[in-house]
């Protein structure tokens, strides 16, 4: 059973919300907008930065026990790369982790989707476009055996604000600012985002209205949960889809990732192929590669069958190893054989560059340093 937490903070509330609350403390409707800017926008960190709002209604909030509600970054790891972990706390004393990596991920490489010429700088670094990966859930139920953070089990959902929270932490902390930086997110950190569904479109669209990321810079990514597939497209504003596929048949996405028991591979690829694709959006198929049990030739030509005449493209990723999981990494020679073979097959196949293995913070990894040596 999952323990659901309310809001401590204003951060999460819509503008709506906020234009209720600054109502129902006597104040103008337009505070509800200033409040808004400054939370997601300008994400100031205490109610006494907001210049905008008197200096009566700022002490009033206070009294009211009103926090912005920005979490806290409690440890911070930084790879060779430039990818940065961090481990961000909330009030009840969870934490999960979210990724900054300066140059994206690479996995949209080759897709069209590059920043072209632009050049950023931070920190003294400079990069193209940079990719913030966000958590869902404290842990995950799901279970996919190849999976580190699998290993924790789901202690709660994340509030929408505690989402969103996270991305305005990562912001500040960089000194980066969408959407005059380009900044892409994927919902690919712990948990799984279709099972805390409410509050991840909640968190999408404070985003997309408020932070000022742009719906095509997102990318949410799920293990298979086909309802809520259906759900995402339908949406009027919602991140690109990516599909944590693993394996090419029932019996041995069965062994890898228990949720192919609910939700078959039929039932999966018929719903990606019902998604609904806006112009030029293309699905992404995610792809682990564990060294004897999905990578073979064999596999490969299954895996384009499955997926023929599908809009999409596939990104393998290597695993990235870790105690307590039983599987071994490929070697690079597989890799690109499996990548050739679906190549050749009419399927846009790429290799995901692993980000920051070192500090643990490549898929698969989070919470491995912080919690595992607790297990
Ligand atoms: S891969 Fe994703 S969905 Fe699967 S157990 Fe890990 S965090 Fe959960």
């Amino acid at each position: 059973m999952i323990e659901e937490k309310q809001p401590t903070g204003l951060l999460g509330l819509s503008l709506r919300e906020l234009t209720d609350l600054v109502e129902e403390s006597g104040q103008p409707s337009y505070r509800g907008q200033q409040l808004f800017e400054a939370l997601y926008r300008q994400r100031l960190e205490s109610a006494e930065q907001i210049s905008t709002l008197p200096q009566e209604f700022r002490q009033s909030m206070g009294q009211r026990s009103l926090s912005l509600g920005v979490p806290t970054i409690e440890k911070k790891f930084v790879s060779s790369d430039g990818t940065v972990r961090y481990l961000i706390a909330f009030p009840d004393g969870q934490s999960v982790e979210t990724v900054w990596m300066p140059d994206g991920d690479e996995g949209e490489a080759g897709d069209g989707s590059e920043a072209g010429n632009e050049v950023e700088t931070t920190a003294g670094r400079t990069w193209n476009r940079a990719t913030i990966c966000v958590s869902s859930q404290v842990g995950c139920a799901v279970d996919c055996q190849f999976c580190l953070t699998a290993l924790l089990g789901v202690k709660r959902n994340l509030t929408a604000g505690e989402i969103v929270g996270q991305v305005c932490a990562v912001l500040n902390d960089q000194s980066v600012s969408p959407p005059k930086n380009r900044v892409n997110i994927v919902f690919m950190g712990m948990g799984e985002p279709f099972l805390n569904y409410e509050n991840f479109m909640k968190a999408v669209r404070l985003l997309v209205e408020g932070v000022g990321v742009p719906e095509s810079r997102m990318t949410v990514s799920t293990a298979g949960i086909v309802p809520r597939i259906y759900d995402l497209g339908a949406e009027p504003v919602r991140p690109k889809l990516a599909i944590s596929l693993n394996a090419p048949n029932d019996e041995l996405r069965g062994s890898l990732m228990p949720i192919n028991r609910k939700w078959n591979l039929e039932k999966l690829v018929s719903a990606a192929r019902a998604f609904p694709l806006r112009n030029r959006e293309k699905l992404t198929f995610e792809y682990v590669l564990l060294d004897g049990v999905n990578d073979s030739e064999q596999t490969a030509r299954e895996l384009g069958e499955l997926i023929r005449g599908v809009r999409a493209k596939v990104n393998l990723i290597a695993l990235n190893p870790g105690p307590g999981i039983a599987f071994q990494t490929p070697a690079q020679e597989r890799v690109t054989q499996f990548q050739r073979i679906l190549i050749a097959a009419g399927v846009p196949a790429f290799i995901r560059r692993p980000r920051g293995r070192d500090i643990y913070a490549a898929c698969g990894q989070l919470k491995r340093t912080v919690e595992l040596a607790a297990i």
